[in-house]
């Protein structure tokens, strides 16, 4: 039986529109559109409180952020970085003329493994790019002892681990830099959006001329910069996601632990748990289907729920390295990525959201229960 109303993998959380059109009254007043106006400056401030870091600078998007992160810390030759990710990361390094050197991924959470990391380790290398995927922090100590020991940068993509905390302190407490991003597709959305957050105003000051244009006075450009800037509808938005996101994430851990009741005894599917002394997000829920033991492969399901009008996401498939684009570095780097390989063949994220109703989540997994090999 096919469902009218599709279900996607995600729906952006809004606040309601009334709040919104306020705020836009005020900018058709103040005729006040871009550059850190009073919306940019007042979201900045309240989203550094909110998130527990001291400074962050605001973006367009997430991927602006990350090459301009890079930049600020002038990053060059090589940097290890995870196959097992959204294509942004590794395009930013490309953007950058560096060199994406991959290592392989962890068992545990899907994040870039130390020790395959510090293997990777050679002259040329400059900085790590680990990513918190799903949100869940990757060994964020580990990765600052690496980086300390053999004189290197480390910047984390935080894209998808907005709010994420361990034990209180936020993720984006570590390593020299981390980004965000505010894409629709994300738990808080500024429609597109993003930032770095950084741990001195003079890191601060540099990153916020490179957003724009370089410029550090009216007459005076003290280096090739980009237009990287967050708008002031963007940043009103974002004011008001603020006060709704912590409902985003209590529902977003309801639809969690709903699915992970549904969906514990089917054999061949396997999930995440909650990390110990973690704040989590809540933002994606990936399961993994082993086929020996399920019956089925993954694509089988993910089509299984597309004829129902449910569209699952296959993240990350397939892996960066895998993309015909960096199929040249892959020949000239030993491809020891077995772990990516297979995650990468098992993965399927289910939709998630906070208004994915209870009905459609039991449905999803009545498909999923009642499609396994019996
Ligand atoms: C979403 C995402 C990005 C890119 O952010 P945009 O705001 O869409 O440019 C980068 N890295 C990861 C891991 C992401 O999930």
């Amino acid at each position: 039986m096919d469902r009218v109303m599709p279900i996607y993998v995600t729906q952006p959380g809004m606040p309601p529109m009334e709040e919104f059109t306020a705020l836009l009254k005020q900018i058709w007043e103040s005729k006040i559109l871009t550059n850190n106006g009073p919306f940019h400056q007042q979201f900045e401030k309240e989203l550094a409180d909110y998130l527990g870091v001291k400074y962050i600078s605001l973006f367009a998007n997430g991927t602006l952020a990350l090459i301009t992160a890079l930049q600020t810390l002038r990053i060059t030759g090589e940097v290890i970085t995870t196959p097992y990710s959204f294509v942004a990361t590794t395009h930013a390094l490309w953007w950058n003329n560096i060199k994406p050197v991959f290592a392989d991924i962890e068992s545990d959470y899907f994040n870039l493994d130390p020790e395959k990391v510090e293997a990777a380790i050679t002259p040329q290398t400059t900085a790590i790019l680990p990513v918190h995927v799903y949100g869940n922090p990757c060994k964020m100590e580990r990765f600052q002892k690496i980086a300390k020991t053999h004189n290197l940068k480390l910047i984390f993509d935080a894209a998808q681990a907005f709010g994420v905390k361990i034990n209180e302190n936020s993720v984006l407490n570590f390593g020299d830099l981390s980004i965000l991003s505010f894409h629709a597709t994300k738990v808080f959305n500024t429609f597109e959006g993003g930032a770095i957050v950084c741990h001195d105003q003079k890191m601060k000051e540099r990153i916020d001329l490179l957003k724009n244009f370089g410029y550090a006075g009216e007459t005076t450009v003290i280096e090739p910069g980009i237009n990287a800037k967050m708008n002031e509808i963007q940043a009103a938005f974002g004011l008001l996601q603020l006060k709704h996101v912590d409902q985003f994430v209590a529902q977003r851990k309801t639809i969690t632990e709903l699915y992970r009741t549904q969906l514990i005894d089917v054999p061949g599917i396997s999930f995440f748990k909650d990390m110990p002394g973690v704040d989590q997000n809540y933002s994606y829920f990936p399961i993994l289907i082993d086929a020996g033991a399920y019956g089925k492969t993954r694509d089988e399901v993910y089509n299984l729920l597309k004829q129902h009008n449910i569209y699952a996401r296959r993240y990350f498939y397939p892996l960066i390295t895998q993309f015909p684009t960096y199929k040249e570095i892959l020949t000239a780097n030993p491809k020891d990525l077995p772990f990516a390989e297979k995650i990468t063949e098992q993965v399927l994220c289910l939709p998630i959201y906070p208004n994915l109703a209870k009905d459609e989540v039991i449905l999803i997994c009545e498909l999923i229960r009642n499609n396994v090999r019996s």
